[in-house]
């Protein structure tokens, strides 16, 4: 068969997998019968031959489209055949040409080509030397060029031949090879080179460094990082850095600074990941999973400040009195400092109603020591997943709030506030309090482990401070672990130097107008305390102030610049008609009611007690929401009351012809606890002997059926509560007067108290003189039904808005 080739037209040579530029003499091999008959072909005439690139190697009868339109031209000097490789020719490599079309495909490609004008080169030493530079570089650090190579290019003095010899030797990637192939600029040739040059060198010295450092010792875990480093920068330096979700995790992984162990786990889930593909359901488990644990400060710290001083300076500054509190927590912070990282100290657990400042005293302790504060809050929870999270095969599993804390704060040694200790609870989803004892031990915490992170999470560096309104419900497990400082609430003048003292400032600052002169009457705070607030803390009436205080960001809004003043008789204004009467010694004293003092979730409280009576069998009944051992107070009352009651001037019958009826007002408030027997007992008798109780006194004691006064707890939130009442003389037992002197110097001068070892004590001062005759059941029903109609409930047992768990 004879092809006749004008000059334009010559059998093609299409190559795969690779690129050759001018130059150059070089050997390619020979796969396909039609590039062995074209080969054949030109070799037969003057050798000349096309050689074009496949855009992509799977092909095997290449279309035009299939190949890149610049093509070398170029002369066969040689068909071989061997025995190891096949076929090969051997070739000179021309220039560059153009292919116009493929004419013919049969015996072989012959197609029709274009010399190409405008093809520029120069002399660009500059880039010249630079690039000669690099190659020398190179030329060390991979021992790749040799000396004879060197010279050869050093002879070279345009930028494209150079650039082409270049590109023929050094093996680069196909795009880059392909584009160097298609420019016809030969300083835009030399310059991709060259930019390929300083990445490759990059790279070699990442890798020797990596080496180096891989020799030096490093375990496998660090091995294998040290490669996978080694593959990120050169895909990174290959311009692929448009990084893989897997490769950008991985780069996380290594950065958490986990323990040995967990990172291990997070290596091995991430290979899980490979594994399972990008798209299945299970990628998206393990990607939240390791997000969550590239995210947790494993070993973020952030640094102690342990100067006594400055603990106590920022406790002041946040802080009126509560200077046991602050004592105590100096004392805490001296240990950490003596026993540093080794603190196996107790959890402080400050106990206290509402608004007394717990939170705020937790978060200076937190800025004192310079550490980020976290808070939890613990009310309600009563599912263990809640402190330990769901194990992973659980639907939308995530860690536990101690995890999520952690992550949200991104320090491993905040400080981190559990609200509401006291209000855990337990079910069937398991007990949460378990695993607050892990969390809280210090023997147990350097290895906390959640379930859905199942690996370990060291707490040990963290400072937990609780926080409960009582102790009475907390697990004992628990409070064995604690060292519980009690913060009882405020009298009113105490109220009145926070507000004056802080809680004004904070408003002013919070409303953004903190620089506007206001100044707050004493007398105006004193209404808004007594009059707007009832409250062992601080919070009804911080809310107040930010009441006021919004009013008059109002009027500084509206161009009013002020000075204000807040006086008395603005109070009303602001905040409309007073809420409370300012407490009980205003209200009549009463047959059948005394006064007893009780502790709540919401500090010291007092108690009406309210007793009727009416003819019947002997039947005793309660309500008010009082608990068992109310009504054990309420047996034992009338066991004392029958039993003296000769003494007390009464028939003994009387009792088995009368119904009683006990109520406890604030009836939703469940009550219960043993300290209101002494004033149950009190008001039983009053409503028997039809002697009046003074409203002025507060009893607080146990009574036995002998009628002994029994200790109580919670003195001092008691006589706040008396004192804010308004009252003006406390009973208690004997048992507690080792008590008085720890209670505020203000409630010591102001308040009469007296210890008394039994209820005859008691009646003996609060039993006014008898008006009318002791109850009796020759009495008609009219006057007994009249003793039903009892009193309004106007004391100071719970406003409205608040609810909880009396104790008293
Ligand atoms: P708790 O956590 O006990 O419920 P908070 O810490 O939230 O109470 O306190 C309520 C508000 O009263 C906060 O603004 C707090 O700063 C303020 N406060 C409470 N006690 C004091 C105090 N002794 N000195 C200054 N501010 C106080």
């Amino acid at each position: 068969m004879d092809v006749n080739h004008d000059n334009r037209t010559l059998p093609i040579v299409p190559l795969r997998g690779g690129v050759v530029f001018p130059g150059a003499t070089t050997t390619i091999s020979i796969g396909r019968r039609r590039s062995l008959a074209a080969a054949q072909a030109a070799a037969k005439g003057d050798g000349q031959i096309l050689i074009l690139v496949q855009r992509a190697s799977e092909i095997e009868d290449p279309e035009a489209d299939d190949l890149f339109s610049i093509g070398i031209l170029s002369t066969v000097k040689d068909v071989l055949r061997t025995t190891h490789v096949g076929v090969q020719m051997l070739v000179e490599l021309h220039y560059r040409v153009r292919l116009d079309e493929i004419a013919d495909r049969e015996p072989y490609l012959i197609g029709t080509y274009e010399e190409i004008e405008g093809e520029t080169d120069a002399e660009a030493n500059e880039l010249i030397a630079e690039v000669i530079a690099y190659l020398e570089q190179y030329a060390e650090t991979l021992g790749e060029l040799n000396r004879q190579v060197m010279s050869t290019l050093r002879g070279m003095d345009t930028a494209g031949e150079l650039a082409d010899y270049l590109s023929g030797l050094l093996s680069m990637p196909f795009d880059l090879e392909t584009q160097l192939l298609e420019s016809l600029h030969g300083v835009e040739r030399l310059t991709l080179v060259r930019d390929y040059l300083e990445k490759e060198l990059m790279i070699a010295e990442v890798k020797t460094r990596i080496q180096q450092e891989a020799q030096e010792g490093a375990g496998q875990a660090q091995r294998e990082y040290l490669l996978r480093e080694q593959m990120k920068a050169i895909q990174k330096e290959l311009g692929e850095d448009e990084a893989t979700v897997s490769e950008d995790l991985h780069e996380k992984i290594r950065a958490a600074g986990m323990p040995d162990e967990v990172e291990t786990r997070a290596l091995d889930e991430l290979k899980r990941l490979e594994r399972v593909g990008d798209h299945s359901a299970e990628a998206s488990v393990i990607r939240t999973y390791l997000e969550w644990m590239v995210e947790l400060p494993w070993s973020s710290t952030s640094e102690d400040n342990l100067d006594l001083n400055h603990v106590r300076q920022v406790l002041d500054e946040d802080h009126y009195g509560l200077d046991d509190v602050k004592e105590r927590i100096v004392e805490y912070v001296a240990v950490r400092k003596l026993a540093g990282d080794k603190m196996r100290g107790a959890i402080v657990n400050l106990n206290g109603p509402p608004g007394v400042g717990k939170t705020s005293i937790a978060t200076s302790v937190a800025r004192a020591m310079g550490r980020k504060m976290v808070r939890i809050s613990l009310g309600g929870v009563r599912d263990e997943a809640e402190i330990r999270g769901h194990r992973r095969t659980y639907i939308g599993a995530l860690p536990g709030r101690i995890i999520r804390a952690l992550r949200d704060v991104k320090t491993r040694n905040p400080v981190i506030v559990l609200d509401e200790i006291d209000k855990v609870g337990s079910d069937w989803r398991g007990d949460p309090s378990s695993a607050l004892l892990e969390v809280l031990d210090p023997e147990q915490n350097h290895s906390f482990t959640d379930h859905y992170l199942e690996v370990p999470f060291d707490l040990s560096q963290v400072i937990f401070i609780t926080t409960s309104n009582q102790t009475a419900t907390i697990p004992p497990a628990l409070l064995d672990r604690m060292e519980s400082i009690n913060m009882p609430g405020y009298i009113e003048d105490e109220k009145l130097a926070i507000a004056q003292g802080y809680l004004i400032k904070k408003q002013l600052d919070g409303h953004g107008i903190s620089k506007i002169d206001v100044a707050f009457q004493e007398d105006a705070l004193r209404t808004m305390i007594r009059h707007y607030t009832r409250e062992a803390g601080v919070r009804q009436l911080e809310r107040s102030i930010g009441t006021i205080v919004r009013k008059l960001a109002v009027k500084v809004a509206g161009e009013e610049s002020g000075p204000f003043e807040v006086l008395e008789t603005d109070v009303l204004d602001y905040l409309g008609p007073e809420k409370f009467t300012h407490g009980l010694a205003e209200e009549r004293d009463e047959i059948g009611v005394a006064t007893g003092l009780a502790v709540s979730n919401f500090g010291g409280d007092i108690l009406s007690i309210e007793v009727g009576l009416s003819e019947g069998t002997g039947k005793v009944q309660l309500t008010g929401s009082l608990g068992d051992v109310m009504q054990e107070s309420a047996q034992a009352a009338l066991t004392y009351a029958r039993a003296n009651a000769r003494n007390l001037g009464l028939d003994p019958a009387v009792f088995d012809k009368t119904d009683i009826h006990i109520h406890v007002p604030s009836g939703a408030i469940p009550k219960d606890g043993p300290s209101a027997g002494l004033a149950m007992a009190t008001a039983v008798i009053s409503a028997f002997t039809r002697r009046a109780v003074r409203r002025d006194v507060a009893i607080t004691g146990e009574v036995t059926l002998r009628g002994k006064a029994l200790q109580i707890g919670g003195l001092k939130a008691k006589t706040i509560a008396a004192h804010r009442a308004g009252i003006g003389t406390v009973m208690l037992p004997d048992a507690n007067a080792k008590d008085i002197p720890e209670l505020p110097e203000r409630i010591r001068e102001d308040l009469d108290l007296i210890c008394v070892s039994n209820l005859d004590q008691v009646l003996e001062v609060v039993l006014l003189e008898a008006l009318e005759p002791p109850f009796s059941v020759s009495q008609k029903p009219e006057e007994n039904d009249k003793q039903f109609n009892l009193p309004p409930a106007t004391n100071g047992n719970g406003s409205a808005d608040q609810s909880g768990h009396l104790s008293s």
